[in-house]
């Protein structure tokens, strides 16, 4: 242990992870706390981290109030109906009501918009979504927050929250290691800030063998931003909430830029209009939700992966009628190179020209995360102006755990943030962080040696256990003592997919199989104990694994608890095939025990507060 040298670094304002939310948060908190000392700290390196590491083709959340395209309250009406009705709507319309400004500094800081050159309007791709040329969009918020926070320490992954001996279920910093050096940080902080992303390869991916890593969502991120509040105790809300993707085939192009601005649309294989052949049979599982427009994102799923099923795939995206426009075919290629670059290769390599062929799409496997079309994440306090009291308890975005704040996907209730909601939502999350210790509740937390000491053996431990554990094998890589974190990594992937709803059954559950899930994967948390990794590569993805496997054992719970099929087309439990609103038209959330690792559920009202107004405001 002494090989691994330890640096400490106390600060006011800890954010873990510089992407989005993590660049916002660090941003803002320099704002109302001009002489805190505020800190960054980033697994991979804040210039290139994060979903939005290769750049956006569009800005997907902005309301364009000034010139009154969208107010925040039909923000939160078009994300509850996305959502079949299941959002927070005190942090949905919070981060709308903030958004513009977020990208009006975007356009100052230097990110080229575009914008029509006769109003000055931003160019819209459809009613929320912002075009620019966006492969510069994360090195620009990187600056902001390189100039905003005492330092950014880069490739520096956090395993663990430091909690306060002091005071019960208070936050008192975090733990990790670099991955480079091998080094052990320990940031004692009075505040902490979880922003560290969604949860990728929890599922098992369509892409596996040679093609591991080709997934839509970021391959790197692994479930940080709940495995680490849930490990202290935190509650979690909606996750459940997996998200799938319809996208083109195997590069996983976005599909949004061709819908909206190209006007392309959905085929069988026989060429035919399939969505509307599904309508009957999903009013009957979902009723008047199929009715609502826009159409939720999992219905829409619904249609094609039922289609799929009935033997009438591939699905395609008519793209040879709008690529004969040049401007279009422009249009289209370019949102790949700004983002996707991946797509075109894979369209070059399979000899497919969308202006002749009509490329494939795909469902993909599922998601966790807390932005997108989908609100997985920490259960967090709203507003002072806006939460009922049942989602207030005195900081904005501040967690069940004491001085620990969340942002973006880490999240939970609040979808359609997308990559300007999540920036917003870190300074909102920064601005209250900064109160806290303002008003003097960070005071005297204490955090001893031996906290720091115990987590810096458990760190290590599985560098240990390779270290003892290889001699008993000549060759290979199986071993009788430890796993290797890719081999825990596979087995973690097959039990979600097997039994938790993946793509293996057709994203099709229910009890007996989910109980066996959670069967399996405590027995999975028992032989993570002995993963084994050989360099400090390996011992981040022995992190990252365990990090995954948390992650997994809470959306089987609440996957488990929640007795009804809400999103047909994300998941499906076959002993409950229909939306249930009688019984589930409520938000589920849950606790694990820091100490026993058992996890409790319980439902939470969901309040329709935007229309509610409105209809108190009528009468
Ligand atoms: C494929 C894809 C396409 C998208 N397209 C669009 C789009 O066109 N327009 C749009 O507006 N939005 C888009 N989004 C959404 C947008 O990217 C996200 O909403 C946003 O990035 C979420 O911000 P975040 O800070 O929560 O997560 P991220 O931006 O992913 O940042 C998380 C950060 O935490 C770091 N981290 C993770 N674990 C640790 C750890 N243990 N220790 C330290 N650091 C850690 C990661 O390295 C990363 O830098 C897209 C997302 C995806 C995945």
């Amino acid at each position: 242990m002494a090989k691994h040298k330890t640096h400490f670094e106390d600060c006011d304002v800890l954010v873990v992870g510089g992407g989005m939310a993590g660049t916002g948060a660090a941003f803002e908190a320099r704002h109302w706390g001009r002489d805190l000392k505020i800190i960054c700290v980033e697994k991979a390196n804040i210039d290139r981290s994060g979903a939005v590491a290769q750049g956006l083709y569009a800005i997907n959340c902005y309301m364009g109030m000034q010139w009154d395209e969208n107010q925040p309250e039909d923000h939160v009406r078009y994300a509850r109906n996305d959502l079949m009705g299941m959002v927070r709507e005190d942090l949905g319309y919070d981060m709308a009501r903030h958004v513009d400004s977020t990208v009006h500094m975007f356009d100052e800081w230097g990110l080229p918009m575009m914008k029509n050159e006769k109003t000055g309007r931003y160019l819209r791709e459809g009613k929320w979504q912002i075009m620019i040329h966006g492969e510069s969009y994360k090195p620009i918020v990187a600056e902001a927050a390189k100039k905003s926070a005492d330092k950014i320490y880069n490739r520096i992954m956090i395993t663990h929250l430091l909690m306060d001996e002091a005071k019960e279920n208070r936050v008192g910093g975090a733990v990790g290691f670099n991955m480079r050096t091998g080094d052990y940080y320990v940031f004692r902080a009075k505040t902490v800030i979880v922003a560290a992303g969604g949860a990728s390869h929890i599922f098992k991916p369509r892409a596996v063998g040679e093609g591991m890593g080709r997934t839509w969502y970021a391959p790197w991120s692994n479930g940080s931003a709940y495995a680490l509040p849930i490990a202290v105790g935190a509650k979690m809300t909606q996750m459940e909430n997996r998200i799938v993707l319809c996208r083109f085939k195997d590069g996983y192009g976005p599909v949004g830029a061709y819908f909206l601005h190209l006007k392309t649309y959905t085929q069988n294989a026989n060429g035919e209009n399939y969505e509307k052949k599904w309508y009957d049979q999903t009013k009957e599982l979902v009723g008047e939700y199929i009715d609502h427009h826009p159409t939720p994102t999992c219905l829409r799923n619904h249609a094609f992966i039922q289609e799929t099923i009935a033997g009438r795939g591939p699905i395609q995206m008519v793209t040879t009628e709008a690529f004969q426009d040049p401007h279009l075919e422009t249009v289209g290629w370019e949102n790949f190179l700004g983002m996707t670059v991946g797509q075109a290769v894979v369209w070059a390599s399979q000899n497919i020209d969308p202006k002749y062929t009509n490329p494939e799409l795909t469902t993909s496997e599922p998601y966790v995360m807390g932005s997108h079309a989908t609100c997985s994440g920490a259960w967090v306090s709203g507003p002072e102006d806006l939460s009922p009291p049942e989602y207030f308890w005195g900081y904005n975005r501040m967690l069940t755990v004491e001085g620990l704040f969340g942002a973006g996907d880490t999240v939970g209730g609040s979808a359609h943030k997308f990559s300007s909601g999540s920036f917003t939502e870190g300074r909102l999350a920064a601005k209250a962080a900064v109160k806290y210790i303002e008003d003097k509740k960070a005071e005297n937390i204490n955090v001893s040696d031996k906290q720091c000491e115990d987590f810096k053996k458990v760190i290590y431990k599985p560098l240990e256990n390779y270290t003892v554990g290889r001699n008993e094998i000549t060759g290979g890589t199986v071993s009788p003592s430890y796993i290797l974190p890719i081999q825990g990594l596979q087995r973690l992937q097959r039990i979600m997919d097997e039994y938790v709803g993946g793509i293996a059954t057709n994203y099709m559950t229910n009890g007996n199989m989910l109980k066996k899930g959670l069967e399996l994967l405590k027995w999975l948390e028992e032989d993570l104990e002995n993963v084994g990794a050989e360099d400090y590569h390996q011992l981040m993805r022995a992190w990252e694994l365990k990090h995954r496997a948390l992650t997994s054992q809470c959306v089987t719970e609440h996957t488990l608890f929640r007795e009804e099929t809400r999103w047909p087309g994300y998941y499906y439990r076959g002993d409950h095939m229909k939306l249930d609103d009688e019984n589930w038209h409520c938000l589920t959330v849950s606790r694990r025990d820091p100490q026993t690792g058992k996890f409790t559920l319980e439902k939470v009202p969901v309040y329709h507060i935007v229309d509610e107004k409105e209809k108190k405001k009528a009468s």
